[in-house]
């Protein structure tokens, strides 16, 4: 339809240079090109007007999205649908957090585990037990047939201050795949989790080539009969040396740190863990020196026990880094994440400069606002301020929650 009528308009404009001016000079013709990147840039513009653009659609941008979907507001969201569960996951592993604390959140529990294991009973034996990732990938299909709203399928490339436009809003954002798509929006929620703060440690990425995070869990699934080494003392480790085990390579491990085997992906009794996970609003308030230490107490990865006949028998290393590229043909770099404001590509540098940071992660206020008014941050990059729930599903309830709550005050 588009086509045929920019070919129209080709033909009308090359038939009245004909009519008018057949044997000028100066008669200048438009290519066809340049009058399909104008009318493409002005007149085919797909413009969406909305009063929140939630960025992401894991499991903080949609419990966000249930929840301003209950309080009938009008927004849009962007993002794979659970990009991490289906394609940076592990297929024959278990999550950390069992059932009950892995559900998407919904302001009428629409998600709960109960309400699947009733559409799905062939899942009931995972009620109480830490899930394979197959079935949270199931659980995760039937959330997704089940939405009340659309996502948007694709990723904003550019988010900025509108300059100019006609609607008044104060954010433009637009989309990857479909560039023609423009979106206007008064406020902004970030929730594009963890794939823009891979951590790789300098001394590893020498040759680039040769290192892979292990958020590239499809890549690391594809290795098979080649010597490769794998550095990090956490969960991520522990999954991706027994996945190139299984595929036949020469696996090698160094951990800097003694391993430290748990159910839990924290260093600290499970009442404990539990208690301090429940409790982002209280964590907001209590004093920046005990938010520093309750976070540096939670920061040493864990292992879970089940691991421990693999790892035990895995050629455990100290090699100095600097000479691994010349021994292994890959390095798993199972190394984790570091938030930084920086790293968010698509953030323009006027609207990164104009949010507040400390060591480079925005401040927000209790509601998840930037010193940017009308941007929000949750998920992982908001666990200085409200705990390390936001680093797990759990978290989502509450930020969801509070971000829907106060978005309109
Ligand atoms: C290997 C691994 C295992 C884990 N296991 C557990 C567990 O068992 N239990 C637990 O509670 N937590 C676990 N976690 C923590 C996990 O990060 C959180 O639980 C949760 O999934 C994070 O949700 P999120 O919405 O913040 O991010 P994600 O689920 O990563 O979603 C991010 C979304 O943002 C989108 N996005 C990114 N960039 C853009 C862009 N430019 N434009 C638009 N959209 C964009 C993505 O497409 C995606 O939709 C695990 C993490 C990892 C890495």
């Amino acid at each position: 339809m588009k086509n045929t009528f920019i070919s129209l308009l080709c033909a009308l404009h090359a038939f009245a240079v004909r009519l008018y001016a057949p044997a000028s000079p100066h008669t200048i013709y438009i290519s066809k090109d340049k009058i399909y990147q104008f009318i493409n840039n002005n007149l085919l513009m797909n413009v969406i007007n909305t009063n929140v653009l939630i960025i992401g659609a894991g499991v903080y941008g949609i419990g966000l999205a249930n929840h301003l979907y209950g309080q009938k507001r009008s927004f849009v969201i962007a993002g794979k649908f659970m990009d991490l569960w289906r394609n940076h996951t592990f297929e024959n592993m278990e999550l950390r957090s069992d059932f009950s604390t892995s559900e998407i959140t919904h302001p009428e529990n629409r998600f709960s585990s109960d309400l699947f294991l009733r559409d799905h009973p062939e899942f009931e034996i995972y009620r109480n037990k830490h899930l394979p990732v197959i079935v949270y990938r199931a659980y995760l299909n039937w959330v997704e047939n089940n939405l009340e709203y659309p996502v948007i399928n694709d990723l904003i490339e550019n988010l900025d201050f509108c300059t100019g436009n006609t609607s008044k809003k104060k954010f433009c954002a637009v989309l990857k795949i479909n560039k023609n798509t423009m979106i206007y929006s008064n406020k902004v929620v970030i929730a594009s989790g963890l794939s823009h703060h891979l951590f790789i440690p300098l001394e590893l990425n020498q040759i680039p080539e040769n290192v892979i995070h292990s958020y590239e869990s499809r890549k690391i699934e594809k290795l098979g009969n080649i010597k490769v080494l794998v550095v990090g003392g956490g969960q991520s480790a522990a999954e991706s040396i027994e996945v190139l085990i299984k595929k036949n390579n020469d696996v090698s491990w160094l951990s800097r740190h003694s391993t430290v085997y748990l159910e839990q992906p924290v260093n600290i009794s499970t009442w404990l863990f539990s208690m301090i996970i429940k409790s982002s609003g209280l964590f907001y308030r209590c004093p920046s020196w005990l938010r520093k230490f309750i976070i540096l107490l939670l920061s040493r990865p864990t292992i879970r026990p089940g691991f421990k006949p693999i790892l035990e028998k895995v050629t455990k290393t100290d090699h100095v880094v600097k000479s691994s590229h010349m021994i292994y043909s890959k390095i798993i770099s199972a190394t984790g994440f570091k938030y930084k404001l920086d790293n968010y590509t698509f953030l323009s540098s006027k609207i990164k400069l104009s949010i507040k940071t400390a060591h480079n992660i925005p401040v927000l206020d209790k509601s998840f606002q930037s010193t940017l008014r009308g941007v929000y941050f949750t998920g992982g990059i908001a666990e200085t301020r409200f705990g390390t729930a936001l680093k797990f599903i759990i978290g989502s309830h509450y930020a969801c929650k509070n971000i829907a709550k106060n978005l309109f005050d």
